[in-house]
């Protein structure tokens, strides 16, 4: 996940805005870096929970690029993103993190302590908690045609004023 991160800061920091890199907020590139590798990070740890990561991580650093850039750097953002997922969805398939752990149990014992077995692959508890495995296993809606549609009305909008 380390060089999916890097490879898309990569990509976005050539638009981080030099007003704020230069501002009182001092290392705007540092907190895109972060922003960046703690998205991807949670990509890998709770892919199946994290609803819209593009959407997140575009709202958390949109402010450090110019507005004329914003629609591409979501699109770079998405593109990545969507790697990213790619990627877990395929080590998740063989009950595997992306960092090369095994996937562990969400399931809680009667002790309330987490349950440390391997999964089932492609599912997320052990053979002990499959009973609790939901039957459906919803994939990831496609955000990035609504925030798109978004960011081209507040274009469009702009333009117009
Ligand atoms: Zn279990």
């Amino acid at each position: 996940m380390y060089a999916l991160s890097r490879a898309l800061y990569k990509d976005i920091s050539p638009y981080i805005t030099d007003e704020h890199v230069n501002g009182v907020n001092g290392d705007v590139r540092g907190v895109v870096l972060t922003a960046c590798e703690q998205t991807m990070d949670r990509i890998a740890e709770d892919w199946r929970y994290f609803n819209h990561p593009d959407r997140f991580l575009f709202e958390q650093i949109r402010a450090y690029f110019p507005i004329t850039d914003q629609l591409q750097v979501f699109n770079l953002i998405a593109k990545h993103v969507e790697r990213a997922l790619q990627v877990t969805r395929t080590y998740a398939a063989r009950g595997y993190k992306p960092d090369g752990t095994r996937l562990r149990c969400r399931a809680t014992t009667r002790r309330s302590t987490p349950c440390m077995r391997n999964i089932v692959p492609g599912t997320e508890y052990c053979p002990s908690h499959q009973h609790l495995a939901e039957p459906h296993f919803t994939e990831q809606e496609p955000a990035a045609s609504a925030v798109v549609q978004e960011l081209h009305g507040t274009e469009e909008h702009a333009d117009a004023a």
